[in-house]
């Protein structure tokens, strides 16, 4: 069976960088040309292996930041002292080639008929599958009211801002900046803690379907308030990228 494809299972395929766009000053969206791609549904991530000359190889997940009819991207975070993200998003240029797997994850994900209404909350690049969510929405035509609670530490590290901000019919979006926030700014302005969570969510009386997505700190907490508040824990579903994270 060596070298042949077993249906069902995940196989390492070579993709080529059809562009790669700057959302900040640390983070790329990195679109993949993916030749027999099956498809994907809002909120999965793909795998991504790089492979040195002399034979070692470093692989990680990278949620896909497009609805399901988009073409294929990812967008990375660059965390400075990391082996891989560095090489995303300062080194590779449209028309390089990386190995990728997926997709990955059959529970982080939302498509129309999951309803709403949906509660989303984001911890930096916690947002990636998000914006899938919200794209997956809006192509689809759905009118399932959407709150958005999206933490970062300054205003310049939000991800996909001019694209959160415009207005989408149903979708209320609030940001807080952990950190630092420009004069004049009015959204909130610390961590993410139950009183936060309490004036931004959907009461539970709603029965609401709460995604979060994030640093493993962040996300622990916040699923942690939103049960607190009344969420039925089956319907908070949760995704942590590592890391202690700072937003
Ligand atoms: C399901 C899933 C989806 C993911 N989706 C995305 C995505 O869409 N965009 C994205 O940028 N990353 C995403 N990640 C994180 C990603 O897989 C890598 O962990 C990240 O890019 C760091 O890899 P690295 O090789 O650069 O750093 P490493 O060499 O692995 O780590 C360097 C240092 O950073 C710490 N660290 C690792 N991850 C994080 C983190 N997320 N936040 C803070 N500190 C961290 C480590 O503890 C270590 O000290 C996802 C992770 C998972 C599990």
């Amino acid at each position: 069976m060596e070298g042949t494809a077993v249906p069902g299972r995940l196989t390492w395929e070579v993709a080529t960088v059809t562009a790669a766009t700057r959302e900040t000053p640390s983070v790329r969206t990195i679109g993949l040309d993916v030749p027999s791609w099956p498809g994907h549904r809002a909120g999965q991530h793909l795998d991504v292996r790089l492979t040195a000359e002399d034979g070692y190889s470093a692989e990680r997940s990278y949620s896909i930041a497009a609805a399901a009819d988009d073409p294929v991207a990812i967008t990375v975070e660059r965390l400075d002292d990391g082996e891989v993200s560095p090489y995303l998003t300062e080194d590779l240029r449209v028309g390089d080639q990386l190995e990728v797997r997926g997709p990955v994850g059959g529970y982080f994900v939302w498509e129309t008929a999951d309803g709403g209404p949906l509660l989303l909350i984001a911890g930096g690049s916690g947002i990636v599958p998000l914006r899938a969510i919200l794209r997956q929405r809006e192509h689809s035509g759905s009118d399932v009211p959407v709150r958005l609670l999206y933490s970062a530490r300054t205003q310049s590290e939000l991800i996909y801002h001019d694209e959160l901000d415009r207005h989408h019919d149903g979708v209320e979006v609030s940001y807080t900046l952990t950190r630092e926030q420009p004069v004049g700014w009015t959204g909130y302005a610390r961590r993410v803690d139950d009183a936060l969570l309490a004036e931004t969510a959907w009461p539970a009386g709603k029965n609401p379907l709460a995604f979060v997505c994030g640093p493993t700190s962040f996300v622990e907490t916040v699923a942690g308030g939103l049960v607190a508040l009344g969420y039925e824990p089956g319907r908070v579903k949760t995704e942590r990228f590592g890391g202690t994270g700072g937003s």
